[in-house]
């Protein structure tokens, strides 16, 4: 059996990298790593740094070009600040809009494009990273229960039942995640979570914020910190 795994470099995602890899072998995971259009690409250069650690296949996807004229305050061609706040503080200003960092159905269309890829390529899973979090408050809604089930009925039908997916933290927090990824060894230290493209993450964006407070809870050190970038 092979899997196929969407693989940003981020933490989340290599977790599930690390379960798939143990599960099926690495010869058997395919590493899928979409660009769609981030102001850096501190991320890929760590997707292509970790699937080289693990030995897997990888792929490229450029999604760019849709979301053209997306408000996002990540992608390029668009001036809006990356907020500086926690998630909460964030979402006491949207008025129960996703955040200004909601990828427009970013989860929708990268899980779509996985299943035709991964049919492509025998894969019989699709494994991604979401959890609860970052589905609280509606900040993402691409990464909630109802929307993995949702979508995970959709490609299993369209498939013609021969492609499911894996949320494996659908219903865990990010903490949960750290723990279950320290657990396999996950070379943390490789990954790139920061929403800005420093040369150090920069410790105040929602994903910076969310990623200390996921070790902090483990009371284990972020090796990505505590070791150097
Ligand atoms: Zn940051």
């Amino acid at each position: 059996m092979k899997a196929t795994v969407l693989f940003s470099g981020g933490l989340d995602s290599t977790t599930c990298l690390a379960i798939a890899v143990k599960k099926y072998g690495a010869e058997n995971v395919t590493a899928l790593s979409i660009y769609y259009g981030q102001k850096h690409d501190k991320e890929i250069r760590a997707a292509k740094e970790i699937a080289a650690f693990y030995g897997v296949k990888q792929r490229f996807l450029d999604l760019t070009a849709i979301f053209a004229g997306s408000d996002c305050s990540l992608l390029r061609g668009n001036d809006a600040e990356i907020p500086k706040e926690s998630y909460a503080d964030q979402l006491s200003q949207t008025d129960g809009k996703p955040v200004s960092t909601y990828v427009p159905f970013r989860n929708g269309l990268f899980l779509a494009s996985a299943a035709s890829a991964a049919i492509s390529d025998g894969s019989s899973v699709i494994y991604y990273g979401a959890h609860s979090d970052d589905a609280a408050g509606n900040a993402y809604p691409d990464c909630s229960e109802e929307f993995n089930n949702a979508m995970s009925k959709a490609i299993f039908t369209g498939s013609g039942e021969q492609l499911r997916v894996e949320a494996p933290f659908v219903g865990l927090t990010k903490a949960d995640v750290v723990r279950i990824g320290t657990e396999l060894k996950a070379p943390y230290k490789m990954t790139w979570s920061c929403y800005e493209g420093g040369e150090k993450p920069c410790g105040k964006c929602g994903t910076c914020r969310d990623r200390a407070a996921a070790f902090a809870a483990n009371g284990i050190p972020d090796p990505l910190i505590s070791e150097g970038v």
